[in-house]
């Protein structure tokens, strides 16, 4: 039977016939040791620990009884299941599958991890959550921290003895970072003493580990305000002692844990430091470099967070592919035959196809992302080096906006294809949804990665680093020009990149002169420049489908590509074919909602 949690054979796809890893990775630089079977062998048995072991423990509500993380006593446990999966997960080397083996990782391509975490976190986000921020602090440690603070911290960060966190937000400041109001001061013996409160720290405290390493922004008394005058420090729930066992409470007491919408089994946390004077921090980086430090776990939480938009996008289209052949409802429109399963109906396989032609959309971009990271380590000079690591720069905010806000089109998707079985608990789609709309919102909300997009990476390069992720995709285009049954997509995708271009000059010179048009366009300025860039994936995965279904011997084999080219079809004509139409009509003197007095809201 057709899996219902992961898809195995387009993570297959995408590595080795899209990607082409095995000629433009393996073998080379850090990958030498590496081949496209070992890496094989990875992504199944990733695939068995999610489907056999994780999945089963995603349900929030067994029997109407909920499977929450619970704050009692002063103290936060993670739902029961969750530690066995811990063990399994770590033990496994899950982990550090990307880390340097320095540290005991396996030093695969980032882009095997992410295929990896892809089908684990589309299993359950919430456990995932655990480790993807224990990954996140342990490489901020391994950057910007003393080796004394490394060999102290790391092994048992990367092993999943301690745990970690990001502690950024407070009460006031949520998308205002700078607003902040958490203390340092500086102790004689060169620590800090920290003092504030952060709430929404996810994993911020459980029982899966014995310890948890908390990276927390604060202004050391006297700096300026704002996000220039502050720091970063590492401050750990118990201090280490020097031989690395753990010793005395550091004075960070978890106030309360949050009542959330969806993930239920990650623990939302009001952290409280210092309240008795007696929180110890280290100094991560120098003194007011903490936003340019954090932004380095910033951007690997947003393309994570990117990540999530796609794993809960596939089991959520895996869940309702599986329903629709199963559901039997109305007759056959054309064979008039009685009681038919669901997907014979036109507006359902419509569903269906939206459904696996955004997933396929939002997974390529988010893999293109990691490749991008990948030929950093593997490019041959500066030039080409500086051009990918402006693509990772130009795509976190797209990957992690736009991913994300497709994600959960097509969980909503997955509901509507269940109909009324798909909005009650009994079936997980509905679990999906709730769980994929916290992607939209943290890690800087959608609509501040849409400014980010526009106010600053744009620009980056003077627009260089824009356009060349735009281009990337003009050899396929030229390629699939050539191709009798893709040529008329082609030039779909070539009008929408033009159109996207145009829009970008002119948005740039807009931001001087009249401003309000593009700051109101920011948003679906981003998601049409995801439907373009998407267009284009699509378009290079449809030449590479109609190559494969050219070879291809089994029947199983001919419908994986036949698949693959219909779904291209299918988001190219009837999504990046508007991007032109779109883009005219964000560029209309249109401000409305900039105009309209605040009292003029009122209905
Ligand atoms: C479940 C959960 C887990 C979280 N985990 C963490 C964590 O681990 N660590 C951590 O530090 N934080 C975490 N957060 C906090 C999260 O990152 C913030 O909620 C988020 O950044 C938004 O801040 P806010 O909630 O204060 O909203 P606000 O900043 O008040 O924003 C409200 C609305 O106004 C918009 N807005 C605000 N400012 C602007 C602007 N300048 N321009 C345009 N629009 C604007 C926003 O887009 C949003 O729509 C978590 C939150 C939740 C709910």
């Amino acid at each position: 039977m057709a899996s219902q949690w992961v898809d195995v054979r387009d993570l297959k796809f995408m590595l080795h016939e899209v990607f082409k890893m095995d000629e433009q990775l393996l073998g080379k630089g850090p990958f030498a040791d590496y081949d496209g079977d070992t890496v094989d062998m990875v992504i199944d048995s990733a695939a068995k620990l999610s489907e056999n072991e994780i999945a089963p423990s995603y349900p929030d509500e067994v029997h109407g009884n909920p499977v929450d993380a619970v704050f009692k006593d002063g103290k936060v446990f993670a739902p029961e299941a969750y530690h066995r999966l811990w063990k399994l997960y770590c033990e496994g080397g899950w982990m550090t599958t990307s880390d340097s083996p320095d540290w005991g990782g396996q030093g695969f391509p980032e882009i095997v991890a992410a295929c990896t975490s892809s089908m684990f976190l589309g299993c359950n986000q919430a456990f995932l959550m655990y480790a993807g921020l224990t990954h996140g602090a342990a490489k901020l440690i391994e950057k910007f921290c003393t080796d004394e603070l490394k060999n102290l911290y790391l092994p048992k960060m990367f092993a999943g003895e301690w745990g970690g966190t990001m502690c950024l937000t407070e009460p006031g400041a949520g998308s205002d970072v700078g607003a902040l109001k958490s203390t340092a001061k500086k102790n004689p013996d060169g620590t800090y003493s920290i003092k504030g409160t952060k709430c929404f720290i996810s994993s911020g405290d459980h029982d899966l580990t014995e310890n948890i390493i908390h990276p927390v922004l604060a202004r050391i008394e006297g700096d300026p305000l704002g996000t220039k005058g502050i720091s970063i420090f590492l401050v750990p729930k118990y201090r280490v002692n020097p031989d690395g066992s753990v010793g005395e409470f550091n004075d960070v007491v978890t106030g309360n844990i949050e009542h959330k919408m969806g993930i239920h089994g990650n623990a939302t946390c009001t952290l409280n430091f210092g309240d008795n004077g007696d929180c110890i921090g280290y100094l991560m980086g120098a003194e007011r470099q903490g936003m340019e430090i954090m932004f380095h776990m910033m951007n690997e939480e947003r393309q994570g967070v990117g990540m999530m938009g796609v794993s809960l996008a596939t089991s959520g289209y895996l869940h309702a592919l599986s329903y629709a052949k199963e559901r039997l409802q109305g007759n056959n429109l054309f064979t008039g035959q009685r009681y038919v399963p669901i997907i014979q109906h036109p507006d359902v396989r419509r569903m269906l196809l939206k459904q696996k032609s955004i997933t396929e959309g939002i997974r390529a971009l988010c893999l293109f992302c990691y490749w991008a990271m990948d030929m950093q380590k593997v490019a041959e000079n500066d030039e080409e080096k500086k051009k990918w690591s402006g693509m990772v720069e130009v795509l976190t905010p797209i990957v992690k906006s736009y991913c994300t806000e497709m994600g959960l089109v097509v969980n909503d998707l997955a509901v509507q294809t269940y109909g009324g079985y798909g909005y009650c608990r009994e079936y997980p789609v509905e679990q999906m949804m709730r769980d994929q709309k916290i992607n939209t919102i943290y890690e800087g909300t959608n609509g501040i990665q849409a400014m980010d997009l526009l106010g600053r990476k744009l620009a980056m390069e003077g627009g260089q680093f824009f356009m060349n992720l735009m281009t990337e995709g003009n050899p396929f285009v030229a390629e699939a020009k050539g191709m009798d049954n893709l040529k008329d997509d082609a030039a779909v995708v070539e009008a929408a990149v033009n159109a996207i271009l145009t829009t970008a000059m002119d948005f740039a010179g807009m931001l001087t002169k009249n401003p309000f048009v593009p700051l109101i366009a920011a948003m679906d300025f981003l998601n049409c420049v995801g439907d373009a860039v998407c267009g284009w994936l699509h378009l290079r995965m449809a030449v590479e489908g109609s190559k494969g279904l050219d070879k291809a011997t089994s029947d199983s084999e001919k419908m994986f590509y036949t698949g693959k080219i219909e779904s291209a079809k299918f988001f190219i004509q009837r999504t990046t074919a508007l991007i032109p139409a779109k883009c005219e009509i964000l560029k209309k003197d249109e401000t409305s909602c900039v105009r309209i007095p605040d009292e003029a809201f009122v209905v």
